[in-house]
């Protein structure tokens, strides 16, 4: 099976002369810009769908591969979410937020009232809300699982312009939570919340020779648990993190709320961290050695012990365009794919400049999760763009290679990241993927929320 053409594509360094909407790594273009309209409001969201007898697909902030987002035919028309935004209601545990809110809004919010989700964050918080439930979209720590798991119920505008609300006793609600956006246009979303809990992050450093063991007893072990493995030196950075002690809390708090760290030093990943940069040197050919890529790789050198809250201390990613592949295997089945993947490293040297990363979550109730109805780890891998907007040969070999290895071990690919299509089969991945197709042809059944995309994979 051979990957599909656009499956890593090359990103346009272009100038945007404004007739066209792009997604935001550059990669693909979604529509023209007189196809979109932006509705500051529910009625307006209705009439967008409404006033158009083609089809409709929502964006958020456009951080989906392109296939996600991307209009089909002449007169389709998309959808932009970004005024729909901002708290709507609270309640003592609970707060209804409109769809296109940015998950850092959602969180400012509810840090501020000494409130969280609970599920953790991802790396970045510029997604939307209803961007992040449609995809997945889901953080680390085996006590949670995805962003759509903290949800309780879904607003929905659907075809015929009704709206629906959606909640936890809903038959439909599993379908809803992770919708793929082919199911209606989300205009609010009320989420359970808790208490704003101020966490230890302990930064380690593992040889890997264990690392099935060591993953799920770390994950086992501890609140909050993400690590990195560079399998070229077999060295694993890691974080684990637990509810902070009085005294960490007091001094937490006494700084101001923000973010403490506790100076640490250690040489032991110094050597896979240089070979990573060297390598991500001769790839993205840029000359600024801040560059943001060399950032992401260079704070691995780090081992600072961080306190703070669960966004200051794991949501610090750097954005910067890269192709990101993401897959998930389920928990009891870590030992041998790490193994599965030790032998395939062996055998083809691959080319890698970012190390891979590894977050388990608990199971998700969403039909089309990863993580759906069982513990999950999920192994991510990075290869970013160069300056002209290319992507280097072998950083491609290897993610075709390496995307290859975990579907074949059945791995759940993220929906919001790339893959190549052509190596699943949906149905034998997910146990209710007819009943999500049932809903979606009891919500929509001509199919409005669709793309070519959308078509290809549901029928
Ligand atoms: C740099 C980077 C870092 C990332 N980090 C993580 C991470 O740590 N963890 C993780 O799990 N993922 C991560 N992702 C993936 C990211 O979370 C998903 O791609 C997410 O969907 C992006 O949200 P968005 O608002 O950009 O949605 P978009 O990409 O705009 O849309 C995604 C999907 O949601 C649908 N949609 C959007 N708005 C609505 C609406 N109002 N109603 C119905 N459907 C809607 C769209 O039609 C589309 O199908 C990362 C991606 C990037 C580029």
């Amino acid at each position: 099976m051979s990957v599909t053409a656009s499956a890593h594509p090359r990103r346009s360094t272009e100038l945007d002369d404004g007739t066209e909407v792009w997604n935001w790594a550059g990669n693909a273009v979604l529509g023209r810009s007189s196809a979109v309209v932006s509705p500051g409001t529910e009625e307006e969201l209705r009439a967008a769908v409404t006033s158009t007898t083609g089809r409709v697909r929502l964006v958020g902030s456009r951080m989906s591969a392109g296939r996600m987002l991307q209009l089909s035919a002449e007169g389709d028309r998309l959808v932009d979410t970004s005024r729909l935004r901002g708290l709507l209601a609270s309640g003592p545990d609970s707060a209804t937020f409109a769809g296109g809110t940015a998950l850092q809004e959602v969180y400012d919010v509810l840090a501020a009232t000494g409130r969280a989700l609970p599920s953790s964050p991802g790396v970045i918080a510029s997604q939307t809300l209803a961007g992040a439930l449609a995809t997945g979209t889901h953080g680390q720590g085996l006590r949670q699982s995805s962003v759509a798991d903290a949800v309780l119920s879904v607003r929905t505008v659907l075809a015929d312009g009704s709206v629906a609300e959606f909640d936890r006793g809903h038959p439909a609600f599993p379908a809803v939570q992770l919708g793929l956006g082919v199911l209606g246009a989300v205009s609010a979303v009320t989420l359970r919340t808790v208490a704003n809990t101020v966490y230890t992050c302990r930064k380690d450093v593992a040889g890997a020779g264990d690392l099935g063991a060591l993953l799920t007893r770390w994950n086992r072990d501890n609140a909050l648990s993400k690590a990195w493995w560079f399998p070229g030196e077999d060295v694993v950075h890691v974080w684990n993190a637990q509810e902070a002690d009085t005294a960490a809390a007091l001094a937490h708090r006494a700084g101001g709320g923000r973010l403490v760290e506790h100076p640490g030093t250690s040489d032991a990943v110094n050597r896979a961290v240089d070979a990573a940069l060297s390598t991500m040197r001769g790839d993205t050919r840029i000359s600024d050695a801040q560059g943001k890529p060399y950032r992401t790789v260079n704070r691995f050198k780090d081992f600072s012990d961080v306190t703070g809250d669960v966004y200051q201390v794991f949501c610090r990613g750097i954005a910067t365009p890269q192709i990101n592949v993401e897959v998930a295997v389920p928990l009891d089945r870590v030992d041998h794919v790490v193994a599965v993947l030790r032998e395939w490293h062996a055998r083809t040297n691959p080319h890698m400049h970012y190390p891979i990363i590894l977050r388990c979550t608990g199971p998700s109730t969403a039909w089309l999760s990863p993580a759906h109805g069982r513990e999950t780890c999920y192994f991510g891998f990075v290869v970013y763009y160069a300056e002209d907007g290319t992507l280097s040969a072998g950083g491609m070999d290897f993610l075709r290679s390496v995307e290859e290895v975990l579907a074949a071990e059945g791995a759940r690919p993220h929906w919001g990241k790339y893959f190549d299509e052509a190596l699943y089969d949906w149905p034998a991945l997910y146990p209710r993927w007819d009943d999500f197709r049932g809903v979606r042809e009891e919500l929509d059944p001509q199919h409005r929320f669709a793309n070519a995309f959308t078509d290809r994979l549901l029928g």
